[in-house]
């Protein structure tokens, strides 16, 4: 048995899972927020309590200290040795990388170069690495990069109908995100039927507060719907999703507003939150829609009807489909949107079984026995597939 940690470094926060693998079971989890604060909050959750202390932090290195001291003072591991490998999240893997990879030099070198893909998220992540290797120099670290599942897709699909410059000069293109989950629950999904990935048509919806969609043909991704940034696609909690691109221009003469400004509230003032006006959070959107609230109910519309959308989409892309997947906060628990998505599907052959739909959080299998395509909840666990990862690339 080996315990390996999977890290997930923000710009100012640090989440940890350390794992025990192969048996695949969570010793303990936690998380420092506002790194960089006289205030930052340290979580660590052991042995079924949760563990919270407000203490300066002043950056990374202090972060990655303290919670390597805690887990000695707890007695979760005896001496730091223990800890046989390391994985980190790396939002941004670009064109280089279409697997996980053990980190050496060239391999940090790469993602520094794009951060310009993702300047608010590599950086975060070469820091947290660093800051790592500092205490423990000796012990294997892995890259799992979001991107890398994504990788697969064909160049009629992840390229955008741009000059085509645009594309050998500065590599825009689709890259899309959440790719750890959407592999994982895809996977899954295949083991849960008893089939063959290789066989199998998934389409996997990742809704969390980001949420993207993608289409698994064969056990590979096809196609997926966030691009360049985690901006395009459906709706999300405070992102847009798609939207035409000249309502930028537009909106910057009515309202006298820059680039930059217009894209932060893309990013951070639409979607839910934008159209409904009450929150990003979908209970409080949900809670507010039954409460009859207008706005509420429509910023849930317009997004159940372009998950609809790019499903649809999907089956023709892989002329079928054996099973609907959902995963992350809102598919886990959200029955109001996972009864109201397969509804919209009902063409396709999609049958929901209501009472198997009140799960929450479970593996189950949420369809009627006659419907064409099988629907599934699958809980995601991106923190497993790193530790997997881990040990598959350190032996
Ligand atoms: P994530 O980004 O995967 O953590 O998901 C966050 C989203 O999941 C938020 O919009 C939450 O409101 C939503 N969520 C979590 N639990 C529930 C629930 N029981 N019902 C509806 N949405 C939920």
């Amino acid at each position: 048995m080996e315990k390996i940690l999977a890290v997930n470094a923000g710009s100012s926060s640090l989440k940890f899972q350390l794992l025990l693998m192969p048996l695949e079971k969570v010793i303990t989890e936690g998380l420092i927020e506002k790194i960089g604060s006289e205030q930052a909050i340290y979580t660590i959750k052991y042995e079924g309590e949760k563990h919270k202390k407000i203490l300066p932090v002043c950056d990374h290195a202090k972060a990655v200290s303290i919670l390597l001291e805690d887990i000695i003072k707890r007695n979760i591991v005896s001496s730091l040795e223990e800890i046989k490998g390391i994985g980190h999240r790396i939002v941004q893997g670009g064109w280089y990388f279409q697997d996980s990879a053990l980190i050496d030099e060239d391999v940090l070198n790469k993602i520094e170069e794009l951060s310009t893909l993702a300047p608010l998220h590599n950086p975060a992540h070469i820091v947290g690495i660093k800051a790592f290797q500092a205490v423990l120099p000796n012990t294997k670290a892995v890259a799992v990069f979001d991107t890398s599942f994504h990788q697969t897709m064909k160049q009629d699909t992840f390229m955008y109908a741009t000059p085509y410059e645009w594309y050998t000069k500065h590599k825009i293109r689709k890259y899309g995100a959440h790719g750890t989950s959407h592999k994982y629950v895809s996977m899954l999904c295949a083991e849960v039927m008893g089939k063959k990935s290789e066989d199998l048509k998934i389409i996997t919806c990742h809704l969390g507060n980001g949420a993207s969609i993608a289409a698994v043909k064969g056990g590979v991704c096809i196609d997926t719907s966030m691009g360049l940034t985690p901006l395009e696609g459906i709706p999300m909690g405070t992102r847009s999703g798609n939207i035409d691109p000249a309502v930028i221009e537009f909106i910057s003469e009515k309202e006298n507003l820059g680039i930059q400004e217009i894209l932060s509230i893309l990013n951070h003032k639409s979607g839910y939150l934008g159209v409904s006006g009450v929150s990003n959070d979908s209970r409080e959107i949900e809670d507010g829609a039954l409460a009859g609230n207008e706005r509420c109910n429509l910023a849930l519309e317009i997004q159940f009807k372009r998950i609809a959308d790019y499903i649809g989409s999907y089956y023709v892309s892989m002329s079928g489909l054996d099973a609907l997947v959902f995963t992350a906060g809102i598919g886990e628990n959200s029955s109001y949107a996972r009864e109201k998505i397969c509804e919209r599907l009902s063409v396709l052959g999609v049958e929901l079984d209501e009472e198997a739909n009140k799960s929450r959080g479970e593996v189950k299998l949420i369809s009627k026995p006659e419907s064409k395509v099988k629907v599934y909840i699958i809980p995601t666990n991106e923190e497993l597939m790193i530790a997997r990862d881990v040990i598959r690339l350190t032996k």
